[in-house]
């Protein structure tokens, strides 16, 4: 089973940000949420429909937002050992991710998400240029970057991943390459670089900022593509890299079309048929939860066949993947397509026969791969085999 948390706090808002989470909350919050969030857990557990069935032991838990690592050292360990007194970990090797902002991260707070079993921080760096730092919003600079990943291996945290934004509008000439050069400098074990987008309703979008160009977004990419794989650190998946066996297994899994179950304002579920999506409001979670009741979640059955294409589509952004049910009507539809997109330069097949290295879940059915122009098409890639 996966677990995703979602912490609905911010310090501050960044200017491109278009997640869920509220900026300038009161200590009763965090204090609420930390309280409250084993009480979602239990009340979907005990509710019977389709979000009780998957409830079980955990291979994964990620905890995202919002910054979870603004509830400070207590409320983030007794977070974590609210949700894995409710959901026992299946083996001691399970994966804890916590997202942390590197202002956050003291000794004490390092000191405990270790105690608390956490295996990896994916710290939010965005940038190592403090000009585009604070274009971006960001409330720490570079140092406090360089900080945190000591910081966080003293008190034996045991991977490290950094996030890494690309084509910043205005960032001179070169300040990416060279966040990537620190990045890597701190031999994290995991890297992910996202091209900046422009979402509705945020500070830029507000501000008329227009989206970095196509050009722009995927000469970066493809920088990042060079200069980390020449570094050992391989591209898992469109946006993310990491060492041998240092691959995100909770977003992995997901990519792979497994079920995970998602708790707090704003958290998806999906759960065979059923799919969840928690309404994006702490005050009106908070006031759920506190008259025992679970929290206000559009919840809705989607048809087998619109199940087997959203699980499948994900696995296209990963290195390989293999066509679920290829002697289904649909699958001998998406070979077709496939066979299209091959001649095309598009994709590739990348083991006939399927084999160990399958990233879809070790079908013996063969794996195909995006090709470096069907990585730049991807979503195109996606909307052909739908
Ligand atoms: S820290 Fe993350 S979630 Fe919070 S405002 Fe910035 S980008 Fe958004």
């Amino acid at each position: 089973m996966h677990v995703y948390v979602h912490v609905p706090f911010c310090a501050s808002k960044c200017r491109y940000c278009a997640f869920h989470s509220r900026a300038g909350a009161a200590d009763r919050d965090f204090r609420d949420f930390v309280r409250l969030l084993p009480r979602e857990i239990a009340l979907r557990r005990s509710s019977g429909g389709a979000s009780s069935r998957s409830l079980g032991t955990l291979d994964t838990l990620y905890v995202g937002g919002g910054t979870p690592s603004l509830l400070g050292p207590d409320r983030v360990f007794a977070l974590l050992d609210g949700v894995l007194r409710l959901y026992p970990l299946r083996a001691p090797g399970a994966e804890v991710t916590v997202e942390a902002n590197p202002a956050d991260v003291t000794p004490a707070l390092a000191a405990a998400l270790s105690a608390a079993g956490v295996s990896r921080v994916s710290i939010g760096a965005q940038s190592f240029s403090e000009r585009t730092l604070r274009w971006l919003g960001r409330r720490h600079g570079a140092a406090e970057t360089r900080e945190a990943v000591a910081t966080l291996r003293a008190a034996g945290v045991p991977r490290i991943s950094l996030d890494l934004i690309a084509a910043v509008p205005g960032e001179p000439r070169g300040s990416f390459a060279e966040s990537l050069r620190e990045a890597v400098a701190l031999e994290p074990d995991h890297v992910s670089v996202y091209p900046l987008s422009i979402e509705p309703g945020t500070p830029l979008a507000r501000e008329g900022v227009r989206p970095p160009a196509d050009e722009e977004s995927l000469a970066a990419v493809s920088l990042a593509e060079d200069y980390l794989g020449a570094r050992g650190y391989a591209r898992y998946e469109l946006s993310n890299y990491a060492r041998p066996g240092a691959e995100c297994r909770h977003n992995r899994a997901v990519w792979l079309g497994e079920d995970y179950a998602g708790f707090g304002p704003a958290a998806h579920s999906r759960d065979g048929l059923e799919r969840r999506a928690n309404v994006p409001d702490f005050a009106a979670w908070r006031a759920a939860l506190e008259t025992g009741s679970a929290p206000p979640a559009a919840v809705e059955s989607v048809s087998p066949e619109d199940d087997e294409t959203e699980r499948f589509l994900t696995r296209v952004r990963l290195a390989r993947w293999s066509l679920p049910n290829p002697e289904s009507p649909a699958g001998r539809r998406r070979a077709a397509v496939l066979a299209g997109l091959a001649r095309e330069g598009i994709v590739r097949l990348a083991s006939p026969s399927g084999g160990a290295a399958d990233d879809s879940g070790g079908a013996a059915e063969p794996l195909w791969a995006l090709t470096a122009r069907g990585r730049e098409v991807a979503d195109s890639v996606m909307s052909a085999l739908v």
